[in-house]
């Protein structure tokens, strides 16, 4: 018999062996022998109250035995003679997207502009240390995607858009850790993300799929309205069937290439602002009510926050605790940050983005000669004002998160994870009003919605301007774009995804629909 079961654990009883036979045979009223395993099926922090609990939603196995495996199977087949789908891009959308068509029987050719996980280091470097970024391989191009380099954040809110469990299932069986599984806030780190990405590229080799790196399609060859073939960088032409463009929301020559060959495309509203970070102390002892050093059990804290000011959001977005502020530019003369952790998230800083609602239609009257790519004029301007004011390099302005919202310009800033080094500068009357007033007013309410958030040892840092796309690129119920049979705009970059999970979905959602359209 299998009975699902919540308890609850307290920090003390944590440690203690066997607590979860424990209670749950004391719950269940049976002899703790009767019981064959406890599976742990969810797991999250209660830290609401002084008493921290832990919440586990378990699968009591009595007098039987859990089942070996998991109910998913990846039933991958040889495709190194099958049909063919183009697949523009390496992220999260662009190899879920091949992984899929190789279990459909179809092979992948997977064309990326940027480096192997392996080789794509040494240009975070230059980033990071010359303060040189190469336009194809950075924090946002490269196998793997905008995703590899990051947290690995897994949680998503499209749980109606298909299969979450499937793509976790999937991260597992290419090398992450099982916990993702368990964990209700599940993460996999930077320092683990590399060797997930490069399982699934072996997958996608082993199977008969390719993969091309360093190979960026610079143009499409459309005729009767339908995709025939690619242009690629090292100047040969690739016929198509057809081609899932999951080229992720910082390719914009990609919206530029599409929008000069009058190919639909919409504006889209999006948020920007900026990156706050903390000691991470400072927000374990807020989040769990500690003077000092979080108990060694709890992870480092994290926090999600959100407030209204004159009709727009103002919310906490991809809080990295225990993380890093990374240089996230894909071209030099602008400077962008975004935040990353390792798995274990102990570095000792705690960094999110806080970014404000553009509404496309109303907040950027100034942009609209820009037509649909006015979003993207309007993130290019401000990621330039950001190179300008840290000193035209990837120096990041910044100051004191009291001085930002005091208006007044800080006279030195906090230490920081970020690598290139932050100079003062007065953000507050930098950034556009519709930003920087909203921002100001935002972070005071923060400080009363968390008390001691609002604090002189927390250093804001600009721009956080890359969290979702400024352009949707359309697709019909068909997936396919409405103006070119066989081409269909896939993850972040058409508008359709806001993260690794989601991105990794609609992937495998355009594998099915190109195959099927085929
Ligand atoms: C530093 C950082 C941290 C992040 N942290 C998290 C997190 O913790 N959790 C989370 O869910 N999300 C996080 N994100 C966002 C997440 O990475 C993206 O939502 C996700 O990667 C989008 O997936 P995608 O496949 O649609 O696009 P992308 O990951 O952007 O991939 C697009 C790929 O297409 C390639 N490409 C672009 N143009 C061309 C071309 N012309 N020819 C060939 N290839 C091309 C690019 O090189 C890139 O590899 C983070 C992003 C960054 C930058």
């Amino acid at each position: 018999m299998v009975k699902e079961l919540q308890l609850r654990v307290s920090i003390r009883e944590e440690k203690k062996e066997g607590i979860l036979e424990i209670k749950a045979a004391s719950f269940l009223g049976i002899d703790k022998k009767e019981i064959n395993a406890v599976k742990i099926l969810r797991k999250s922090i209660d830290a609401r109250k002084k008493l921290i609990m832990f919440n586990y939603k378990v699968a009591v196995y009595i007098k039987e035995l859990p089942p070996e495996s998991s109910d998913y199977k990846f039933d991958y087949k040889d495709v190194s003679s099958a049909k063919e789908v183009h697949i523009v891009g390496f992220g999260p959308a662009g190899m879920y997207a091949a992984l899929r068509c190789i279990e459909l029987g179809y092979k992948p050719i997977v064309l990326e502009r940027g480096k192997d996980v392996q080789n794509r280091r040494r240009d975070l470097k230059a980033i990071n240390q010359d303060h040189f970024v190469n336009e194809d391989s950075n924090y946002c191009f490269g196998e793997g995607g905008a995703g590899t380099y990051s947290d690995g954040k897994l949680y998503t809110r499209s749980l109606k858009r298909g299969d979450v469990r499937r793509i976790f299932e999937n991260l597992v069986y290419h090398g992450a850790t099982d916990q993702i599984l368990i964990d209700a806030h599940p993460h996999i780190g930077t320092n683990k993300l590399p060797k997930v990405v490069t399982n699934i590229r072996e997958t996608i080799l082993k199977y008969g799929g390719e993969v091309h790196f360093e190979t960026k399609v610079i143009d499409f060859v459309i005729s009767d309205n339908k995709i025939k073939a690619v242009h690629l960088n090292n100047g040969s032409e690739e016929a198509v069937n057809a081609v899932i463009l999951a080229t992720g929301h910082s390719a914009r020559d990609i919206y530029e290439l599409l929008h000069n060959k009058k190919i639909t495309l919409k504006a889209k509203s999006f948020a920007m602002g900026v990156r706050v970070e903390h000691p991470q102390q400072i927000i374990d002892s807020i989040q769990y009510h500690c003077q000092d050093e979080r108990n060694e059990l709890l992870p480092a804290a994290a926090y999600s926050l959100v407030h209204q000011v004159k009709d727009r959001g103002v919310y906490s977005f991809c809080m990295c605790p225990g993380g890093f502020i990374v240089p996230a530019a894909t071209a030099n003369g602008e400077v962008v940050v975004n935040g990353m952790s390792p798995s274990k998230r102990n570095n000792e800083f705690a960094n999110s983005g806080i970014v404000v609602e553009i509404d496309i239609e109303k907040d950027i009257p100034k942009y609209n000669d820009f037509g649909v790519l006015k979003g993207l004029e309007f993130q290019k301007d401000l990621e330039k004002l950001a190179f300008n004011a840290g000193g035209r390099s990837q120096v990041a302005p910044a100051q004191r998160l009291t001085d930002f919202v005091d208006g007044k310009l800080s006279n030195d800033l906090n230490s920081t994870s970020y690598q290139p080094g932050l100079k003062s500068a007065p953000l507050h009357s930098l950034l556009p009003k519709i930003i920087g007033g909203r921002l100001r007013k935002g972070f005071a309410a923060f400080g009363e919605k968390m008390n001691g958030f609002f604090t002189e040892q927390a250093n804001v840092i600009g721009v956080e301007s890359r969290t979702s796309s400024p352009v949707n690129i359309p697709r019909k119920e068909n997936l396919a774009h409405p103006d070119v049979e066989g081409l269909y705009p896939c993850g972040e970059g058409g508008g359709y995804a806001g993260g690794i999970i989601s991105a990794a979905m609609d992937g495998e959602r355009c594998a099915e629909a190109a195959i099927e359209n085929l």
